[in-house]
């Protein structure tokens, strides 16, 4: 098993996990551009948004739930935050395992890219 999030998911290697249900699990990571930043993962090995057939795509609906639900209880929901899915070699995505990033605690940058 070499996927990192996979690793973390069975508990082989640690995570700062802040939520975990049968389908989704969530934890804080490891090198954070945001006071908060949490990355919210499907214990299943799916390799990334563009791979995702019509059936898995109701995952990202279920990991946007965890992220508001995330983001109330770290106390930046009214002060606002970001979701980032990350797709691909040039949209910059380094784990090949999906995951949403949840950002905020301070002024996110308005750059896009
Ligand atoms: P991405 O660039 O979208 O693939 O993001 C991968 C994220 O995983 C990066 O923000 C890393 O800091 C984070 N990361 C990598 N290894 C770990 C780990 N062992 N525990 C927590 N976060 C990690």
């Amino acid at each position: 098993m070499s996927c990192i999030f996979c690793q973390i998911i069975s508990g082989k290697i640690p995570g700062e996990i802040v939520h975990q249900d049968d389908e989704v699990i969530a934890f804080r990571d490891i090198n954070p551009r945001a006071p908060i930043h949490i990355l919210i993962v499907p214990r299943k090995h799916l390799a990334a948004l563009s791979d995702l057939t019509e059936e898995e795509l109701s995952i990202l609906g279920k990991m946007g739930g965890i992220a508001k639900k995330l983001a109330e209880r770290e106390g930046i929901s009214e002060r606002g935050y970001r979701i980032v899915v990350n797709c691909g070699a040039e949209g910059g995505q380094v784990v090949p395992h999906l995951h949403m990033h949840l950002l905020g605690g301070r002024q996110l940058s308005d750059e896009m890219g």
